[in-house]
């Protein structure tokens, strides 16, 4: 597939855009689906794959209104039902049609705290857009209007005229505590601090932005996006401590005893690796997805320099199909690596991953081998990896998870050369805090139980994010937290009533 430049697509957009201007407000539905979905400017893939920036480029604004211009406005409004956090997306897609993009990005943010993050990072080919009417008449998901690009767009534009920092009320005198800084701890911080009220982000890794930051390749979310998201908090006097673990620096309890917070908000997230548990998986050249890739990350094991540098590896294997396991396997061949293989045991049809990861890779170079799993992992007298023994498997009826079920072929056993796998099957949740913590109630896999309105069966204590749900998704995260800060918010606007009124009591 030939990759066009920026300004070509740019340049198409824009030709075909002058020419629909002027008749815009006659434009009937058949002449807006034949608009073509606009391409994403992406770099090339031979040069992307040893190189960490970004990935796709952006929508410049010729494309971004020719791609808004696609949208029918139905009366049903199907994309919003889509949406987890409910932005009004006809309204934001037609301001952007308009070439209104400051209304635009009002729209996004009545809902939507992150949008530069959200337009990267979310499934929207499972939420918004599987519910858009064109991806329904073309009975293709990747002809909607293409939403979440418009939303980045709208961001980008946003964050290029210099984002202001949001008014706080007055000091309320009340505290809270945010254990982790994920997308569902910024949000609270953003939405509870906006109420005057004392906030303070206990971060357990040197650096905030939870998976944003550790997870999540740079070539997909740039960390200065990120980071601006943060700065902005602290702009608005949100107090951020970083290596500091809660259930070892400061057990939960002492934070609402004697640290005097008035309610704690835990977003700590889904950080326990799972692993096989088969032979050989203590092997040097066997990493977690979850560690090489903050290794990489916030480490930058990748240097030289390094304080803890990264085993090269030239043949690796990543273990699994979902959006960690292509990101693994990505930052594999950006590392280096001469052969970076995806080892699945269903086929592309089950994978988890998101579409556009999938062809990104395959893009790049990685090789897929489907319906085959290892069943152990045999080292050299050094102890190192030197090869993977798999089993090939066929597809059996679904399971309780609606896919279809991975069965081994007896006797199918091979040998694969690598010297580097990277297990990504999953995470569950970190035992730290909740251990140490024995009022905090947890479900059988350890997530924290809350009720609709975040609230754990800790009195003042709410949670939200990966850690309640599993691991999920940076837009559910986000839901989360609004729900959670809403609720944060009338506990401490009503713990402040009651103190004004002993004071005037008191008088
Ligand atoms: C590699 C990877 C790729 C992903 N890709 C996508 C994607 O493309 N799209 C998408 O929507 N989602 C993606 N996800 C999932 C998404 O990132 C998560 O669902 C989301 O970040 C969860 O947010 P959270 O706020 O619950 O916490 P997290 O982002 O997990 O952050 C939790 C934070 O809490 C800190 N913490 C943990 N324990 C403690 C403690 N005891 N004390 C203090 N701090 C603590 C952690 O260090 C961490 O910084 C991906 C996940 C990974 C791992
Ligand atoms: S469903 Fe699609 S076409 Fe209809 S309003 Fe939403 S984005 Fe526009």
């Amino acid at each position: 597939m030939s990759h066009p430049t920026p300004d070509q697509l740019e340049a198409d957009a824009a030709a075909r855009l002058r020419e629909l201007l002027p008749r815009v407000a006659a434009l009937k539905p058949r002449e807006r689906m034949a608009i073509p979905s606009q391409r994403m400017p992406e770099q090339d893939p031979d040069a992307r794959g040893r190189n960490f920036g970004e990935v796709a480029l952006g929508f410049g604004e010729a494309q971004a209104r020719l791609e808004a211009l696609r949208c029918l406005d139905c009366r049903s409004k199907p994309c919003i039902q889509g949406c987890p956090v409910r932005i009004d997306i006809p309204a934001f897609v037609q301001a952007v049609a308009r070439g209104e993009y400051r209304q635009a990005s009002d729209v996004i943010k009545r809902d939507s705290l992150l949008p530069a993050i959200c337009g990267r990072v979310c499934p929207q080919e499972s939420q918004c857009q599987e519910a858009c009417t064109l991806a329904k008449v073309f009975k293709d998901p990747q002809q909607a209007v293409s939403i979440g690009r418009l939303e980045r767009f709208v961001a980008d534009w946003e964050r290029q005229q210099g984002m202001g920092v949001p008014s706080v009320k007055a000091e309320t005198g009340r505290r809270l505590a945010v254990v982790g800084s994920g997308p569902a701890s910024l949000v609270v911080a953003a939405d509870v601090r906006r109420e005057g009220h004392g906030v303070t982000v206990l971060e357990a890794f040197h650096k905030p932005g939870g998976v944003m930051i550790y997870g999540i390749p740079e070539f997909r979310l740039p960390k200065a996006i990120v980071q601006l998201e943060i700065d902005t908090l602290t702009a608005m006097g949100v107090e951020i401590r970083t290596n500091f673990v809660v259930g070892r620096t400061r057990r939960l309890q002492d934070l609402l005893g004697e640290d005097g917070y008035h309610a704690v908000f835990i977003g700590t997230g889904a950080g326990l690796p799972k692993f096989m548990t088969i032979p050989g998986e203590e092997l040097v050249g066997v990493f977690s997805a979850n560690e090489y890739l903050t290794r990489v990350n916030l480490m930058k094991a990748y240097l030289p320099e390094a304080g803890t540098p990264l085993l090269p590896c030239r043949r690796v294997a990543v273990i699994g199909g979902g959006n960690v396991a292509m990101d693994s396997a990505r930052t594999a061949l950006r590392l280096g690596a001469e052969q970076v293989t995806i080892v699945y045991r269903r086929t592309e049809a089950e994978m988890p991953a998101r579409i556009e990861e999938v062809a990104h890779a395959r893009e790049e170079g990685v090789v897929f081998q489907l319906l085959q799993n290892p069943v152990r992992i045999l080292g050299d007298e050094h102890g190192r990896v030197r090869a993977m023994e798999c089993l090939r498997y066929r597809l059996g009826e679904p399971d309780d998870s609606g896919r279809r079920r991975p069965l081994p072929i007896e006797g199918s056993e091979f040998t694969m050369d690598v010297d580097g796998v990277i297990v990504a099957i999953g995470n569950g949740s970190n035992p730290l805090l909740t251990s140490t913590a024995p009022d905090l109630a947890t479900n059988r896999w350890g997530n924290i139980v809350v009720d609709e309105n975040g609230k754990t069966s800790m009195d003042r204590v709410f949670a939200g994010g990966d850690i309640v749900l599993g691991a999920a998704t940076v837009i559910l995260a986000m839901g989360q937290g609004r729900q959670a800060a809403a609720a944060i918010n009338r506990l401490l606007a009503a713990d402040g009533s009651r103190v004004s009124r002993s004071v005037s009591r008191a008088g």
